[in-house]
């Protein structure tokens, strides 16, 4: 697998998002799928996008992609307005968003060779991606006889091809075999080591933690958490408090400069308290009155966080039998499933 790959850069934007989502909100009907979703992503990270099912993951990528209009809200890609000027700002994003399809019949290369004369990408750059995914040694050989793995990695090759600022991977180790995850994961690895801007929509906690630099999280189409992992988990500084006053505790975490806030969910609020400044704390809830219904402190993984700030299912009320897959097509599902 070829090691080095770099992006075309932002021109004279070194401190420029690469994507910037602002205040995105759409509704089906009456129900709010999206609500006031407001993200960025610099160039060189890796923002991991989680949710249960339903948080509005899919959505929120589909409104990147223009192929779902948001009531409201603002998108730039590259800083081009992509409501505005969605082909302009596409150029910049390569995107792996539903199951690759792929002529079984023709082999790895011709595949690609097809996508790069409708993209005016060199010859050359296939025999870049394809080592860059580690097709090479198969790329003479038709597809039909690809692992899913290799064809996962095949559709990560297609979507770089025209070295995107932005690439958006929607799930890309679904329905692989660990050894197709392990291969999938580390190719991600490569691309985010070599500086490619990724955002990575998985369900995956483990995957996420390993190769994102940032997560946000989704629950019932609103933003729970989001800032860099490492911040977000605090190391052993997490404290979970209960209170029926969290709009105080929030007010105190804007004044006071040690102690943030990083999750929320109703009346439990997620705080990094430094140990240092733990009696502090104590003295703070106490001089302020703030009452205390539970109080517990512990070594924040993402996998709790996760648990702890959303809601056992994003699913809606009322009748689910329909939803729609990845593209837009509607079909048929049993209780919570897609
Ligand atoms: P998953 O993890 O299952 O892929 P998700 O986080 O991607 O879920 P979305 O697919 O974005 O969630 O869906 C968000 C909500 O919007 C869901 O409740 C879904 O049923 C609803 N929804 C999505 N598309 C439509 C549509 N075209 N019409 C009506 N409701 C829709």
């Amino acid at each position: 697998m070829r090691s080095r790959e770099t992006p075309v850069a932002l021109q004279g934007t070194a401190q420029r998002a690469v994507l910037e989502v602002r205040g995105v909100t759409k509704r089906y009907g009456s129900f709010l799928a999206v609500a006031d979703v407001s993200f960025s992503l610099e160039q060189g990270h890796v923002l991991g996008m989680l949710g249960p099912n339903g948080a509005g993951k899919t959505t929120i990528i589909c409104t990147i992609l223009g192929l779902v209009h948001p009531d409201a809200g603002q998108i730039r890609i590259a800083g081009i307005d992509a409501r505005q000027d969605a082909r302009e700002a596409l150029r910049h994003v390569g995107a792996l968003v539903e199951s690759p399809t792929f002529y079984p019949y023709l082999t790895g290369r011709e595949n690609l060779r097809i996508l790069a004369l409708l993209r005016n990408v060199p010859e050359m750059r296939i025999t870049e991606v394809l080592e860059l995914v580690g097709l090479a040694e198969r790329a003479e050989q038709r597809v039909g006889t690809y692992s899913l793995g290799m064809r996962q990695r095949l559709a990560i090759a297609a979507a770089v091809l025209h070295r995107p600022l932005l690439l958006i991977l929607d799930e890309p180790t679904n329905g692989l075999d660990p050894h197709g995850i392990v291969e999938v994961r580390e190719l991600i690895r490569g691309l985010a080591a070599n500086g490619q801007t990724i955002l990575l929509c998985s369900h995956a906690l483990a995957e996420v933690q390993q190769v994102c630099s940032h997560v946000l999280i989704l629950d019932r189409g609103r933003v729970v958490a989001q800032g860099a992992i490492d911040t977000l988990l605090a190391g052993d500084h997490a404290v979970v408090l209960r209170t029926p006053v969290p709009e105080r505790v929030r007010a105190l975490c804007a004044m006071t400069p040690w102690l943030r806030l990083l999750a929320e969910d109703g009346n439990v609020l997620h705080l990094a308290v430094p140990s240092t400044c733990e009696e502090e704390f104590a003295q703070l809830l106490l001089t302020e009155q703030i009452p205390v219904l539970e109080l517990s402190r512990h070594s924040q993984t993402l996998e709790r966080l996760f648990l702890e700030t959303t809601s056992r299912s994003g699913k809606r009320s009322g009748n689910h039998a329909l939803r729609r897959g990845r593209l837009g097509w509607w079909r048929l599902v049993k209780g919570q499933e897609k």
